[in-house]
């Protein structure tokens, strides 16, 4: 992030406009409606103000010259369609430490616009380093799209209480919780429905807000998958718990991408284990769920993946309800499913592949444990987790259970990350397979949809140019 948004107060100094023809007039009409106070320098003589414009008092003609003009109480500099004299202005501008935008010239410019989103008191600045306004402009749109109509007049309402509620709860987190259920209850809805009248009669009614905060502050455990990687594969209900969440216990598996997405000042505590490292036990992290919640505080549990497959997600539910400490799970897109569908294996198929077993084989002791016998049959597609190292045991037992040394299988590597890696070939040769990813966490696809896959048509494809001596890109 090279541009930190910051908001502006306009009611600080005027804005200093230099600038000419509609480029001028357009940065001229954003900064009337936000209601600023300009000094506007129109270098080539001409102000093309309507009539409207003209009769805004806010809005202050100057003849003299931009460069040699007192800057005093100036809070910034904008330049439009100001050419040469732009380029002097920001100069000017910098010496004096006053931020300056020389419009489409990131050289000259020490802030940039970003694209706005307008509801009254809720305002959304997007910004992309000036790098595409394009890409800004339709992030806006789907802000636009996403926001209720009338989340300004929400954020109006609350001002409007914030300092007698302030006076009247003291405690900061207790505070923030009591906002939050108005916001996310029945009075917060009356607003955005416009009832404006009837919210502020039941916030009026609420005659201890201490007490009511206190009601929905009890400590709550939530259990969430992360997915495998890519953050934009979380649930928006996961999502939200992480953004609601006080604490976050997280597991190795999960990516600082995901991570990003929790809310700024959640305590972040890595709980990781990994193959080979202890981490700090099952029992210990247990003892901190129930912790958390028994302090108040809403602990969120972010696993690897989905909390249910392979992420000992009900061990924590049992030593939660046996604490009698509330809890809720939210589902996420398991490692094996992300796999498949970024390397487009599809695990089922008509006639081809009628059912689906999800395995571990964390070590070989496990992988000799896992009954092969149960995987004979070729229209089912094995898919296994923590199988790495086991490679070698699980091209056994699948060969021992009859299965075809040619069966396609798949190596998916950090699927769903920007370094994943996805390798394809035969049963035969999953050891060596498994060893070209490099690292893990990988997943093992064993069965004939992986003739499906992308990664499978591109290495033929690969085979075939090979043929006529041409290097596939
Ligand atoms: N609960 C998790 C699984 C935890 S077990 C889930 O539902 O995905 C850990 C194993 O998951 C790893 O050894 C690996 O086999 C698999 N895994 C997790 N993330 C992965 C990823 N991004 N790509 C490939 N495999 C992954």
């Amino acid at each position: 992030m090279r541009f930190l948004p910051v908001f502006l107060d306009l009611q600080a100094g005027p804005i200093f406009l230099v600038g000419a023809g509609e480029l001028a007039q357009a940065k001229l009409r954003l900064l009337r409606a936000a209601g600023a106070r300009v000094r506007w320098h129109a270098i080539d003589g001409h102000y093309d103000l309507n009539s409207a414009d003209a009769a805004t008092a806010t809005i202050e003609r100057s003849e003299t010259d931009p460069l040699t003009t007192d800057l005093a109480q100036v809070i910034a500099v904008i330049c439009a369609g100001a050419g040469a004299t732009g380029h002097a202005m920001a100069a000017r501008a910098r010496a004096a430490g006053i931020p300056v935008n020389v419009m489409d010239e990131l050289d000259h410019s020490t802030f940039i616009f970003p694209a706005i989103v307008d509801r009254g008191d809720v305002v959304v600045a997007v910004g992309t380093g000036g790098a595409s306004p394009v890409v800004a402009r339709r992030v806006r749109e789907r802000i636009e799209a996403m926001l209720p109509a009338r989340i300004g007049d929400l954020a109006t309402f609350i001002g409007r209480w914030r300092t007698l509620i302030r006076d009247r709860i003291s405690e900061m987190p207790l505070r923030r919780r009591f906002w939050e259920s108005i916001v996310d209850g029945p009075i917060g809805a009356a607003v955005l429905a416009g009832r404006v009248h009837e919210a502020e009669h039941a916030l009026k009614s609420i005659i201890d807000p201490s007490r009511y905060a206190a009601r929905q502050a009890s400590g709550f455990v939530t259990l969430v998958g992360a997915g495998p990687g890519d953050p934009d594969l979380l649930t928006i209900k996961a999502l939200r718990a992480l953004q609601d969440a006080d604490v976050i216990f997280y597991d190795d598996l999960v990516s600082a991408e995901v991570l990003d997405r929790a809310r700024r000042d959640a305590a972040l505590v890595s709980v990781g284990r990994r193959i080979g490292k202890p981490g700090i036990g099952q029992d210990a992290v247990n003892r901190l769920l129930i912790e958390a919640a028994q302090k108040g505080q809403r602990a969120v549990r972010l696993k690897g993946g989905d909390p249910f497959i392979f992420g000992r997600g009900g061990e924590e539910v049992a030593a939660l309800r046996e604490a009698g400490v509330p809890y809720a799970v939210i589902p996420g897109i398991t490692a094996g499913l992300g796999a498949a569908a970024e390397s487009e294996v599809p695990l089922t198929f008509r006639r081809e592949a009628l059912r689906i077993t999800f395995l571990t084989a964390h070590k070989v002791r496990d992988a000799e444990a896992v009954d092969w016998s149960a995987l004979t049959d070729t229209k089912m597609t094995v898919v296994v987790y923590m199988g790495m190292t086991a490679a070698p045991a699980i091209r056994a037992g699948m060969l021992a259970a009859g299965r075809s040394p040619q069966t396609p299988v798949g190596v998916f590597a950090r699927a769903t990350r920007p370094d994943a890696k996805a390798v394809v070939g035969s049963l035969d040769n999953l050891p060596a397979l498994a060893a070209q990813v490099d690292k893990g966490p990988a997943i093992l696809v064993i069965g004939d949809v992986v003739a499906r896959s992308a990664p499978w048509r591109n290495e033929n494809l690969a085979q075939l140019l090979s043929n006529f001596g041409i290097a596939a890109e």
